[in-house]
């Protein structure tokens, strides 16, 4: 149901009820800080409340947290700018890498791809699949190798391309598994021997069916890493979109792209204004 019409729900009822409507805003996951602030701004209007003054005012909230641009990327002269892509399990990492190569490509922006995911045999296989079809290189290593390794040869490899990007796919991991997370690190350690500047974004993938657990998840995160981007996959599903608001607000990271489909093109540059009029 749309963020609209469950708010005019709550208003058809026979007697307004606050505590309903609290529970409609935390259930959109626009996070609990953000709710309680969107309450505030209504109790004072101090009048009878309208289900429009709810959206207007959701409108106006969601906008202010959300940068109307985004923080742009940075393209060296001779060096390829690093992206690594971090998360948990199933959550759309090798295909989002596949798809933002796409974006990249496309735009004449030339791109290496690490296969740094080296903890399943099938995921490697899984970009390479998306490298033979885009045409772009890629750079794996053997099943089971440090992924630290496969990045550190991709470095060299992309620098060799010339290309503008390389971008890191890496194994699902729980943030959880203390490991796994130090295993990242050591990925980011190794590419900083390369060039002081890499990697240059850390971008999270989240996915918006996941709601409220996807803000802990970029709390996890964020914590071992300085995460510099969002990218929210499967917004094409039951996925509602808030966790952009919410990880934007509490954690201050912005989103940069949307997957709404499992294809390449069904990918897009997050905009705040356009992103808004779809979920209220
Ligand atoms: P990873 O484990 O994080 O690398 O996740 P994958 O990239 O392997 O994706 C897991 C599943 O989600 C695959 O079946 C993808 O096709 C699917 N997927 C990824 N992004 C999207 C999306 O934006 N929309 C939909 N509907 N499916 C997606
Ligand atoms: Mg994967």
């Amino acid at each position: 149901m749309s963020f609209f019409k469950k708010v005019i729900n709550v208003f058809k009822r026979e007697q307004f009820d606050w505590d309903e409507l609290e529970h409609t805003l935390i259930s959109s996951d626009l996070g609990v800080k953000l709710t309680m602030q969107i309450l505030d701004q209504l109790q004072e209007k101090g009048r009878k409340l309208k289900a429009d003054d709810v959206i207007e005012t959701c409108r106006r909230e969601i906008l202010d947290i959300l940068p109307e641009e985004q923080p742009s990327l940075e393209i060296f002269e001779d060096k390829p700018t690093v992206i690594l892509v971090v998360g948990v399990n199933g959550v759309g990492k090798t295909t989002s890498t596949a798809k933002l190569a796409h974006y990249f490509q496309s735009r004449e922006l030339g791109v290496t791809l690490a296969a740094a995911d080296t903890f399943r045999a099938a995921a490697i296989e899984q970009l390479e699949v998306w490298s033979d079809r885009l045409s772009i290189p890629l750079v794996k290593g053997q099943y089971k190798a440090d992924p630290s390794s496969v990045c550190f040869n991709a470095y060299d490899a992309a620098v060799k391309n010339g290309s503008k990007f390389l971008i890191c796919d890496t194994a699902g991991r729980l943030h959880t598994r203390h490991n796994l997370m130090e295993e990242l690190k050591k990925v980011e350690r190794v590419l900083a021997k390369k060039d002081p500047d890499a990697p240059s974004e850390r971008w999270l993938v989240v996915d918006a069916t996941t709601g409220s657990n996807a803000l802990n998840q970029a709390q996890e995160f964020n914590k071992i890493m300085d995460l510099t981007g969002l990218i929210v996959t499967k917004l094409d599903g039951s996925g509602k979109g808030g966790c952009v608001i919410s990880i934007q607000h509490e954690l201050g990271i912005p989103t940069r792209f949307i997957g709404t489909g499992e294809t390449a093109e069904d990918f897009h540059s997050f905009k705040a204004a356009q992103f808004v009029d779809e979920i209220l």
